[in-house]
């Protein structure tokens, strides 16, 4: 009988369930997942961004770790030699900002981030242009800019994720 119930099996309750598999504990895991669907579930709703301007060093720390996985995540997933594709691709992440009070909030995150190895750019509104001619920027007073953050498919990684968990 299993000892350790995961309510819900969404991609936070299968991830768990993977990692519990892998430490050994496959036959000790159960995942309750009411609805198939997933009608009502955040997973395949997500824009599927990973970032990593986060502003507290766990975060970050997570974020980074992610990354890492999620890179190699459609081979780490294969059944049989099938990878799991999850569309995973490079698009940065621009986070923007308006008014003294983003300016000091954006470099003050930005310390923490680079202190913790995230690799995040501070533009100005001119940089901003620049890098991104299309943009109407004359309320944009500071942006950072995370050019390695990539983007994947929550639900395709969540179904990935399930077969892994079967003994
Ligand atoms: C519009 C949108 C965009 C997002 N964009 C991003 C993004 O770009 N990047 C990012 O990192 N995150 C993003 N997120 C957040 C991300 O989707 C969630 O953090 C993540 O999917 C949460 O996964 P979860 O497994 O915890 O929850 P869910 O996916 O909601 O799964 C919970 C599961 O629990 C089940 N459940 C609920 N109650 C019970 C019960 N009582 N018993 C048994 N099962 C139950 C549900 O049926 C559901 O399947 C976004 C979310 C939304 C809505």
């Amino acid at each position: 009988m299993a000892k350790i119930a995961i309510i819900g099996g969404g991609v936070i309750g299968s991830s768990i369930a993977y990692y519990l598999a892998l430490a050994g504990q496959a036959a000790d895991v159960v995942v309750i997942e009411p609805d198939p669907t997933y009608e009502f579930a955040a997973t395949p709703r997500a824009t599927g961004g990973i970032r990593q301007l986060f502003t507290v060093p766990e975060n970050i720390r997570m974020a980074q770790y992610g990354h890492e996985i999620y890179g190699q995540f459609e081979m780490l997933m294969a059944v049989d030699g099938d990878p799991a594709p999850i569309d995973f691709h490079r698009e940065g992440y621009l986070w923007l900002g308006s008014g003294r009070r983003d300016i000091d909030s954006l470099i003050g995150n930005w310390r923490i981030q680079t202190a913790h190895d995230a690799r995040v750019e501070l533009l100005d509104r001119k940089g901003v242009k620049h890098r991104f001619p299309s943009m109407r920027v004359d309320d944009i007073d500071i942006a950072a800019f995370s050019r390695n953050s990539r983007k994947a498919r929550a639900d395709a990684a969540d179904a990935a994720y399930q077969p892994q968990c079967q003994l």
